[in-house]
């Protein structure tokens, strides 16, 4: 009989690619076998909500999101870097959120995840407990990239491709064409629940 299975129930709704949604279900399936009971907090995130997140943060001028907008058309990427430009004055917050451009994060492919292990009711946030080690492991046995490995670990971060980020992957021309074919002139609808 068609339909969802269980494990992948646990990851639906989050607009994940439908291989890299079946192949995180493995690993959660995986780590609750171990008895590691981890949730799906994010997946897809717009380019729009990444532009917000990188305008957002208080030590990034109007002058220096200028700056990159143009880099940005520069090559070849217009689409992106009018999503900049039309934050370049958002409301700013002190705190810092990223520095990855609309469009270079897996996150708006669909193709990366942010998992937390929940325990006693309590989300585990120490990215050195054992949790995250196994969740770790498991991904990368089953073929994704554990963002626990990378220079500056990002412990419930999984992602599909090999390639840190699609800018290493993709020519901006390409990246540009590719988000504004999928999220251009509907961002109400892509905006996912809960951000
Ligand atoms: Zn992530």
């Amino acid at each position: 009989m068609a339909g969802p299975t269980l494990a992948s129930s646990t990851v639906s709704g989050f607009g994940l690619d439908p291989e890299f949604a079946a192949t995180l279900a493995l690993v959660l399936a995986d780590c609750r076998a171990a008895g590691y009971d981890f949730r799906i907090s994010q997946g897809l995130r717009t380019p729009q909500t990444q532009a917000d997140y990188y305008c957002r943060w208080a030590k990034r001028t109007p002058g220096q999101i200028d700056q990159k907008a143009s880099e940005l058309e520069a090559k070849g990427a217009p689409w992106v870097a009018g999503l900049l430009r039309a934050r370049r004055s958002i409301k700013r917050q002190k705190a810092w959120l990223t520095n990855a451009m609309p469009g270079a994060g897996w996150h708006q492919w669909g193709l990366a995840a942010d998992c937390y292990c929940h325990r006693n009711g309590k989300m585990v946030e120490a990215g050195d407990d054992p949790c995250y080690a196994f969740y770790a492991s498991s991904a990368e046995q089953r073929g994704l990239r554990a963002g626990l490995y990378f220079s500056t670990p990002d412990a419930g971060h999984v992602q599909g491709p090999h390639e840190s980020s699609a800018a290493n992957a993709y020519a901006w021309s390409r990246i540009d064409s590719v988000m504004r074919s999928r999220f251009g002139d509907k961002p109400a609808m892509a905006v996912p629940a809960g951000l």
